[in-house]
């Protein structure tokens, strides 16, 4: 059974936990169900790590925080991402949020991407999170000679104006160090990856340990106004809150509440996970220490040597969720691999898995509060209720910095920069929704004959 946000009628705790290298690597702790009638300040409907990180906030502002998953921890994105740690979120660059909004807006904008993978090292540092994180290069792979000239001026503009530093690397340079085909040049970053699912794990430990109530296996199914602010119901239970974080994120059920029903679109992501390779596959390879990558394509491709010698790789995935496990998706990105490394032919997948990631209509993700009630309760009704999501595959810092946001967004602590793209407007709604898988399915179609 896999889980289709746009089929299903939403996720439910029968679904199994994803056949994952992390969940074969890391056991999460089970959380109770709720089998009763709460009241709380605040509820946070998701515990991945935007609501997790929601939760965390609220509790170490003191505040009355419960948090319902739909199923076990992980169950989202949080256990199934390949764990790059990125400066950034959304599908726009700092120079097309520059050529948009101006180099002002950009800078401020690289301020919030950067605070989020500083808020993910000062948890990990304060918490003492034990989530595997391992330094090393990251490269940014041209795969064609437009793409690597393209590459090596948007890192000398970044270099110039936005303080990041990278190394600019030929072909020649390139196949110097890594036996990969098909790559026209490249940039070396400071790269750092860790273990998803452990971090998922420890959000909750701490979550748990400032004093916010978690409940897993148990999805919101309905979400009503209410005099006191709002009634969530769950299949056994029922929490009466003031105030509605939803951080569902690509995993929102297709009919959930009017703030975010048609307002992200679920694709998926799948990544595969080969057998450890050996010493001569290393050597023959390059792919000799803990490094991670990404390419220029339109559908990019992404991978990362594993800490214990395995190669970790990822790229688009099925349009439907039924077609997720199929032999030619995973044949489709095994031979993508071989492109690029033909040394490793006959490597064993061992893993292979699927998630959805949140795409917005404008490729910039939302951290939004409708602080604004109307309706003939207006004058009686005092809670609100925000969102994040729309993070377009990029959240694994970004999403616990969102959940932060919107967590001061509702308690209006903070001194956000409410004129940013991230928090001004609502997320757009996507026109003809329901025509949206045609429209990826040819837009998949152009891809692989404009990316050949
Ligand atoms: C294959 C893949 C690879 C990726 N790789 C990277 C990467 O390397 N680096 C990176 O930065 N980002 C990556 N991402 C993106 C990143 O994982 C996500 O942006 C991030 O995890 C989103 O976190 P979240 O908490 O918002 O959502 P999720 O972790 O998806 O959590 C949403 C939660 O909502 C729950 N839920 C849904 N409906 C209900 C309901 N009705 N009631 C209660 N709960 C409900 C779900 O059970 C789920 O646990 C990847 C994503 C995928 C799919």
């Amino acid at each position: 059974m896999i889980y289709d946000p746009l089929i299903s009628r939403g996720v439910s705790s029968m679904l199994p936990a994803p056949d994952s290298y992390w969940h074969a690597t890391h056991k999460v702790p089970t959380l109770p169900p709720l089998n009763k009638k709460v009241n709380s300040e605040y509820l946070v409907i998701g515990g991945g790590y935007t609501g997790l990180s929601a939760a965390i906030t609220l509790a170490q502002a003191k505040q009355d925080v419960t948090l319902l998953d739909a199923n076990s921890l992980g169950f989202g994105c949080a256990g199934r991402n390949g764990g790059f740690i990125l400066s950034g979120s959304g599908r726009l660059s700092l120079s097309a949020i520059e050529d948009k909004w101006g180099r002002g807006i950009a800078k401020a904008m690289q301020g919030e991407f950067d605070g989020a993978v500083h808020l993910l090292k000062q948890r990990i540092a304060d918490f003492n999170m034990q989530v595997d994180v391992v330094e090393g290069p990251y490269l940014k792979l041209a795969h064609n000679l437009k793409q690597a000239k393209q590459l090596c001026a948007s890192a000398k503009h970044l270099a110039t104006h936005f303080n990041v530093p990278s190394t600019l690397l030929s072909k020649t340079e390139l196949t110097a160090r890594l036996n990969i085909e098909g790559t026209h040049g490249g940039v070396e970053l400071k790269g750092a990856c860790l273990h998803p699912l452990k971090l998922v794990s420890e959000y909750a430990r701490v979550a748990k340990e400032l004093g916010a109530t978690l409940f897993f296996d148990s999805p919101a199914i309905r979400i009503e106004k209410s005099n006191k602010g709002y009634l969530v119901t769950t299949p056994s239970g029922s929490v009466s809150a003031k105030h509605i974080l939803i951080a569902t994120n690509a995993y929102t059920p297709k009919r959930f509440h009017d703030s975010v029903d048609h307002k992200q679109f679920p694709v998926q992501s799948s990544i595969f996970v080969t057998a450890p390779m050996s010493h001569e596959q290393r050597e023959r390879s390059g792919l000799t220490t803990p490094m991670s990558f990404m390419d220029t394509r339109m559908m990019k491709y992404y991978y990362r040597v594993l800490p214990d010698g395995r190669l970790l790789f990822g790229g688009r995935g099925a349009v439907q969720g039924k077609d997720a496990n199929r032999a030619s998706e995973k044949q489709r990105l095994y031979r993508a691999m071989l492109n690029s490394f033909p040394s490793l032919s006959g490597i064993t997948m061992d893993y292979f898995w699927s998630g959805w990631v949140s795409v917005s209509l404008d490729s910039m993700p939302r951290i939004f509060v409708d602080d604004q009630p109307s309706g003939n309760n207006a004058s009686r009704f005092r809670g609100n209720i925000g969102y994040a999501m729309g993070y377009c595959g990029s959240g694994v810092s970004f999403a616990a910095f969102a959940g932060q946001r919107l967590a001061q967004r509702m308690m209006g602590t903070s001194d956000i920069d409410l004129s940013l793209p991230l928090y001004r407007s609502p997320l757009k709604t996507y026109p003809f929704a329901k025509a949206r898988r045609l429209a990826l399915h040819s837009l998949y179609q152009w891809a692989k004959i404009a990316e050949r």
